[in-house]
């Protein structure tokens, strides 16, 4: 029976992974470089430690019942360490190899028969003109490994920039994908159990700002059929994948309705926060369900959501509006603990729990709740 759960990142979605996990009765351990992490918070004990330090990752496994992590961006061998040495840990090593790799995750998705940006990789500058004249401009060139939050992208537009984005990357492999003109974002959360279960949530429309996401409206206000796919696209990818626990599809929808995928992320999503304020059960308790071998739970809406990250600005570390922005009852406001507001650093979120449907009015009250809120 598995009492103690152990997680590798100590961030908000650990944080939030943790405090579900506790309600449910788990005890939870958690491992980050960080002292005091928002995740270490809240769970019943922090090992401080990097997430690569094998001894850490030892104690982390002999400590708990299973282990599991909120972030691609570890060490693959610390989830195989803890594979060889016969402890739990999902999702597993290989789910992660491909999800930490765009290319390798982007010729899964192509091999699961799904539409993705046409791509190339990138390895030299002989790669880069074939790149040019195979994929072509307007193009996007990333990091193979390690981006997130739009970090170690580069929108190029000729031959010469992106041999000084090439250049730039310092012989990192990388990956450049033909800039899709969407219609919008969408991302779809799904949790597929051991048994090969999978429930997906309605799909979330997303807005960025400069690559990190501002703003998630639930539903997504797309055609039911594209809705439809989407889900049915995060569905093969997970069974695929073979994943067991939360997981989240991100895609583009073109104006002419093809639904590309973006991106797989193998763990609880921003995108998916508003589960917790207008669903039964949270991405975040269907991840602690899906590992601990429990029934998955309906993904029904309540009701319809925006969720607005609020971000820092690097002016202050006071979150200065609160009583102005709770003046309205249907707001659910979450703060990640985060002592320093850095730019652009994610330090909370607030979900507005709709009566009504999503609409510009109720878009115009989040944008002006999200004004109330100032860093000093
Ligand atoms: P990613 O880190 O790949 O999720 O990229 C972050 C954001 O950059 C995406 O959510 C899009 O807004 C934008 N983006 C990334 N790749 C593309 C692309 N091929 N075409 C258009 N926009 C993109």
């Amino acid at each position: 029976m598995i009492q103690t759960i152990g997680v590798i990142g100590g961030g908000q979605l650990g944080r939030m992974l943790a405090l579900d996990a506790k309600r449910m009765g788990f005890f939870v351990i958690v491992l980050d470089p960080q002292e005091h992490s928002p995740g270490g918070q809240v769970a019943d004990r922090q090992i401080v430690a990097a997430y690569d330090d094998m001894k850490a990752i030892d104690e982390l496994g002999a400590a708990t019942d299973l282990v599991t992590y909120e972030f691609e961006n570890i060490a693959i061998e610390s989830v195989r360490r803890l594979e060889h040495r016969g402890y739990r840990v999902t999702p597993s090593s290989d789910v992660l190899r491909i999800t930490q790799d765009r290319l390798l995750e982007k010729r899964f998705v192509r091999e699961c028969g799904i539409p993705t940006a046409e791509f190339a990789a990138v390895e030299s500058l002989l790669d880069v003109e074939r790149a040019a004249s195979a994929v072509g401009f307007p193009a996007i060139l990333k990091t193979a490994r390690g981006g997130y939050d739009g970090k170690g992208q580069c929108r190029v537009e000729s031959l010469a920039q992106a041999q000084a984005a090439f250049t730039e990357a310092k012989g990192a492999t990388l990956i450049w994908e033909r800039l899709v003109s969407f219609a919008c974002e969408i991302s779809v959360v799904a949790t597929r159990a051991a048994g090969d279960e999978v429930i997906t949530y309605p799909a979330g429309e997303n807005q960025h700002d400069r690559g990190i996401l501002a703003t998630t409206i639930a539903p997504a206000r797309v055609d039911e059929e594209i809705a439809r796919r989407a889900r049915g696209m995060a569905s093969i990818i997970g069974r695929k994948l073979g994943i067991v626990g939360t997981y989240c599809v991100e895609f583009f929808v073109t104006p002419e309705g093809e639904v590309l995928v973006n991106e797989i992320a193998p763990r609880p999503h921003n995108s998916g926060h508003y589960t917790m304020d207008v669903t039964q059960c949270s991405q975040y308790e269907q991840h602690v369900r899906a590992i601990c071998g429990l029934p998955l739970a309906a993904p029904r809406l309540y009701a319809n959501a925006i969720m607005m990250n609020v971000l820092g600005t690097g002016t202050g570390d006071r979150l200065d509006g609160l009583p102005e922005l709770l003046s309205d009852p249907s707001i659910v406001l979450h703060l990640y603990g985060k002592k320093h507001a850095v730019d652009r650093r994610k330090m909370g979120h607030f979900t507005i729990v709709l009566d009504g449907p999503v609409d510009g009015p109720a878009l115009q009250r989040a944008r002006e709740a999200h004004a109330k809120l100032r860093w000093v």
